[in-house]
Formats: structure tokens, sequence, C-alpha cells
């Protein structure tokens, strides 16, 4: 079974896909942390795949394609979380006809406001050694600059975190990834949760939305 987390970037997608594969145990698939490993091992992938995300732009949907047969496997009994994928309606069409052996239960859509995104992508600072998200003003580290969870000092400001890329990315969700939502909407499958809560209840409320059908 596959569940689907669709958000504009900034909408907390990563946040609570990472509570629902520790306390669910669904496994986590995220393209966007696929691609960033190729980009860090600077595979064939990860050359081309660099530049086009650090200007907020999509990545082409057959490199997607590839990321995806890597990352989800035909064990049907398995749940999967997608984060970031599908991204525009061809993806979800591909989505239908590679994974024969998962059923696409539900889309999640976290709803967030434009204003609200810009402000956390701005301050969103990602630790280049485990992952770990802080935001400068919202959820600091307790020391500057140093990660709480494992002590590294490289926290970095994504490329695509920039201005001109957030408002890029925000433009490319509006653009190619709203049809998507009307895409599972026709399928009835389709769920909004607001994303502006507290990180528990908005958890709690996917979790019930999830578990409802299963
Ligand atoms: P994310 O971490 O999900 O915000 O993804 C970061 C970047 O990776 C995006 O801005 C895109 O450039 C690229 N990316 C991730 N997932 C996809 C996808 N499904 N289709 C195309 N590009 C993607």
């Amino acid at each position: 079974m596959i569940v689907l987390l669709v958000g504009a970037p900034g909408a907390g997608k990563g946040t609570q896909a990472d509570l629902l594969s520790s306390q669910l145990g669904f496994r986590k698939v995220s393209t966007g942390d696929a691609l960033r490993k190729h980009v860090s091992r600077k595979t064939e992938i990860g050359k081309v795949a660099e530049q086009v995300m650090a200007r907020g732009e999509l990545v082409s949907d057959d490199i997607l394609l590839e990321i995806l047969r890597q990352e989800v496997g035909v064990d049907s009994s398995e749940r999967i979380l997608l984060d970031g994928y599908p991204r525009n309606v061809n993806q979800a069409k591909s989505l239908d006809s590679l994974s024969e052996a998962h059923l696409v239960a539900r889309c999640v859509h976290l709803d967030v406001p434009e204003d609200e995104l810009v402000a956390r992508l701005s301050g969103r600072r990602i630790c280049g050694q485990c992952g770990a998200s802080y935001h400068l003003d919202f959820a600091p580290p307790k020391n500057a600059n140093q990660c709480d969870k494992c002590g590294s000092t490289a926290l970095l400001h994504r490329p695509d975190d920039q201005p001109g890329s957030i408002a890029k990315r925000l433009q490319v969700f509006k653009k190619d990834t709203a049809p998507v939502l009307e895409f599972y909407k026709g399928k009835g499958i389709y769920n909004i949760v607001d994303g502006r809560g507290k990180q528990d209840e908005i958890f709690e409320e996917i979790t019930v939305l999830i578990l409802k059908n299963h």
C-alpha cells in the first residue's frame, strides 16, 4: 500500500513522513532525499539533477521514474509513504503503471498558505551530516550553528531555499503539482489537512485518515 504526502515546498511533508515512518511503520521514500544523495555522490543522475534542483525546477520524469524503480520494491505487503512524488500528472500516471504490486490508497494534501511557506523555507537550515532540519526563528538548534542530534557544525542553507528558487518552486507547485490533487480527487482518495497547526496534531489527523480504511 502506498500513501502519498503532497504539499508545496515547506509544507512539512518531510517532518510528517518521518513521524509516520517511525510511529506507524511506513517506509518513507523521499524523491528529494534520493536525488540529493545522487548529487552528493556525483552519480550521472546527480550531475544532471544538481543544477535543475538548485533552480527550483522539476527534474525530468524519466529520471524520477528511474529513482522510483530503485526505491519502491515489489513487496505488496509493504506500507510505503511517498514524499515528493508525484509532482505532475504524468508522474501520477506512471506511478499507477509502475506500482502494480502496490495500491495507491490515499493522497494526503498538506496545505499551508504561501506567505507562511516563504517564511518557513527562508529560515530553514539542514544538517549536512544527518539531515536534521531546523528553522532560525521557529526551531533553532540549542547552540547556534550546531546540530542538536549529531553535533555537526555544518548547518546548511539548501541552494533551493534561496529566494529566487523558492519563488520558482512555489510557481511549479501551482502549475504542475496542483493538477495532481485534482487527479486524486477524481479517484476519491484525496484528503486535505491544514498544515499550520502543531506537528503532533497534524500527525494525529493524518494517522486517522490513513488508518480509516485499513
Ligand atoms: P524536495 O526535497 O521534495 O522539496 O525536492 C527537492 C527538489 O528535488 C525539487 O525542487 C525538484 O527539483 C527535485 N524533485 C524531487 N522530487 C521530484 C519529482 N517527483 N519530480 C521532479 N523533481 C523532483
